[in-house]
């Protein structure tokens, strides 16, 4: 199959619809990573998602809808702070895990009785949603445990040859997924970290609790426990404290004959003067927008990153150092 890499126009959108009404998937672009999209009400759409990433039948996918769509008719909102969390957080980069109506395929759900919802703020996304006005599944357009693309090429690079078409959207401007935030209790509870943070879900609803994973959890984010975000090549994890560690590692791997890079913040990199490096940049924001580009940029020159962590956990780098310790730890 020939996979076309088309700038979003009503041709490439009219395309994209044809292929998603045939039960076919494509490349879509959002403004955290880009999704491998299938028709939610189609089974055959939704066992190619699976078959084309090799993803664990038993990791369920976010469906993504357009600003405009009913979110009632595919799951049951039970208390009133989510409507306050959607009108401050959506469309934008946060995922909602509701009781589900089990009007979307039971393959996208792998069973369960909940349903993710998400409204992608991309414009041309919005564009392919309004479009097709049906609730698309998506997972990220990568091949499983690989790292997650932000760019039409990187989906290009991972799946050429298995899907027919990638709207190239630009670069995602959020660069790591959406939070994934439990909203069947009293109290919003964060599966996986993301842009939207604790921190500005308190701020709105008073309260937001982090997941543990444990498997007594109610409501577990399945794909937590995977190995995620990989790199094609070798990685090691350092802490800020430990810059010297990382030097030596650095020289010792060059001596035997290894081309190293270390990954870091761009007030870290002063400390790696004439060093390979990998700038993550300034801000969190920055930072998490450059992650997976700088991962897949650095799995083509380099035999090993050397990557350093935040200094903190708080705000965005909670979802940064989640990203971090799975792909290079
Ligand atoms: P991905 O789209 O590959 O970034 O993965 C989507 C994430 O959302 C995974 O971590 C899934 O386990 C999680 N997810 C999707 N649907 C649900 C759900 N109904 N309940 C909990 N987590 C979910
Ligand atoms: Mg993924």
């Amino acid at each position: 199959m020939q996979t076309l890499i088309e700038k979003i126009t009503p041709e490439s959108l009219e395309k994209a619809k044809r292929i998603i009404l045939d039960n076919g998937v494509i490349g879509m672009p959002t403004e955290t990573v880009y999704g491998l999209a299938g028709n939610g009400f189609s089974a055959e759409s939704v066992k190619k998602i699976y078959q084309v990433k090799g993803r664990p039948s038993d990791n369920p996918l976010i469906c993504h809808v357009h600003s405009g769509y009913d979110l009632n008719s595919l799951v049951y909102i039970e208390h009133d702070y989510v409507y306050d969390l959607m009108k401050k957080f959506m469309p934008g980069p946060l995922t909602l895990v509701f009781r589900s109506k089990g009007v979307i395929v039971k393959e996208a759900t792998c069973g369960g009785d909940t349903l993710a919802i998400r409204m992608p703020s991309h414009e041309g996304c919005q564009r392919f949603l309004e479009s097709v006005n049906l609730p698309i599944v998506a997972p990220s357009a990568n091949l499983s445990k690989h790292t997650s693309p932000v760019k039409a090429e990187h989906v290009y690079q991972d799946l050429n040859g298995k899907i027919p078409l990638i709207l190239d959207g630009g670069k995602c401007s959020g660069g790591i997924e959406s939070t994934v935030l439990d909203v069947t209790g009293e109290i919003p509870r964060i599966l996986r970290a993301g842009l939207v943070t604790q921190e500005m879900i308190v701020a709105v609803v008073g309260g937001c609790e982090i997941a543990e994973h444990k498997e007594t959890d109610k409501v577990r984010s399945p794909g937590v426990k995977y190995s995620h975000y990989k790199p094609r090549c070798e990685t090691k994890l350092f802490s800020v404290s430990q810059i010297d560690q990382a030097k030596k590692f650095y020289l010792e791997s060059e001596e035997t004959g290894k081309k190293a890079y270390v990954m870091c913040s761009n007030a870290v990199a002063k400390e790696f003067g004439a060093f390979n490096v990998l700038n993550l940049g300034d801000t969190e924001e920055e930072i998490a927008f450059n992650l997976y580009d700088k991962l897949l940029e650095g799995e083509k020159k380099a035999d090993v990153i050397i990557a350093i962590s935040m200094p903190d956990e708080k705000g965005v780098n909670m979802g940064i150092m989640n990203r971090l310790t799975k792909s290079c730890g």
